[in-house]
């Protein structure tokens, strides 16, 4: 809710006029209590989950040629049944556990500082805060997820998330209620430490959930734009985690892949890259030779 009575208060308040991304907030937001709009997020997580893999799973079902080259494991189907079977858990999931979480964590978001009101948070802010999101939510995701491969972790626990050996974009958050609850921790503590406005807080849930789907896509398609990031992992990076399953003990980090090489966790993908890219320097000249039509699974 809004201390402005109108767009002519807010003005005043704020010495200049309202740009037209804040005159749209005020209408929008005036005389919306600050509950409701925090509610928003799961509305968005919903709205996010269910368009953003759906080119994905339209390349996976369909399967068309022009895009098999960019799959990580070509010899891996995933049925419509499956894909949908996957949906509706994780829909479950986002109805029955992560939205009454979110809506009893309101006091948290209140007491943390953030806020709804004007001005809105310049480029500058919102960017800088994201940074901070992502570092944040990264560290401690590592740690997470690097316990929950611990037996008990992995036995109660993880091996929901694993059942997807050869991941697709709607099994991002396909998990244990339990486990996308631990993981909801790192992904409040950024906004905790680093507190903004409300349209930050959304911004960062869909983003993380776009990255997400991203990663777990199942395909590495050359022009990803987040393949410009610095230690950005992407989607191999994580689908090599899949591929291993329970006993890995390889890229940990859902974001970034600093974490697994500090602490030495990304070996076994980098033995594996080095070794494949061995392999396909043979294979492709096997290829030229005439003595093989198929194609090599992304970590044979
Ligand atoms: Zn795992
Ligand atoms: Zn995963």
């Amino acid at each position: 809710m809004l201390p402005f009575e109108s767009i002519a208060e807010a003005e005043s308040v704020l010495g200049r006029n309202l740009t037209g991304a804040e005159t749209f907030w005020f209408r929008y937001s005036a005389g919306m209590h600050d509950f409701w709009l925090y509610a928003h997020n799961i509305v968005f997580l919903l709205t996010v989950y269910t368009i953003a893999p759906l080119p994905l799973a339209f390349i996976e079902l369909t399967n068309p040629k022009c895009m098999r080259k960019y799959k990580l494991q070509p010899k891996v189907k995933t049925s419509a049944d499956r894909v949908m079977d996957c949906y509706t858990n994780v829909v479950k999931t986002f109805l029955l556990a992560v939205g009454p979480l979110q809506l009893l964590s309101y006091p948290t978001i209140k007491a943390v500082g953030i806020r709804t009101s004007l001005p809105l948070p310049s480029a500058w802010e919102v960017l800088s805060q994201l940074a901070v999101y992502f570092l944040v939510e990264d560290y401690f995701n590592y740690w997470i997820h690097r316990m929950l491969h611990c037996k008990w972790g992995y036995d109660l626990i993880h091996h929901v998330h694993h059942e997807f050996t050869a991941p697709i974009g709607f099994a991002a958050p396909y998990a244990h209620w339990a486990e996308v609850l631990i993981l909801g921790i790192p992904a409040f503590l950024g906004p905790a430490i680093a507190p903004g406005h409300i349209v930050t807080f959304w911004l960062w849930m869909v983003i993380r959930h776009v990255e997400a789907i991203e990663t777990h896509c199942g395909y590495d398609f050359p022009q990803t734009p987040t393949k410009f990031i610095p230690f950005y992992g992407g989607a191999e990076y994580h689908d090599y985690h899949h591929y291993v399953g329970g006993q890995s003990q390889s890229n940990f980090a859902s974001v970034f892949t600093y974490c697994d090489y500090i602490y030495g966790t990304d070996k076994g993908f980098r033995y594996q890259k080095e070794h494949l890219a061995k392999l396909r320097e043979q294979w492709k000249s096997c290829e030229l030779n005439g003595e093989t039509n198929g194609r090599l699974d992304k970590y044979e």
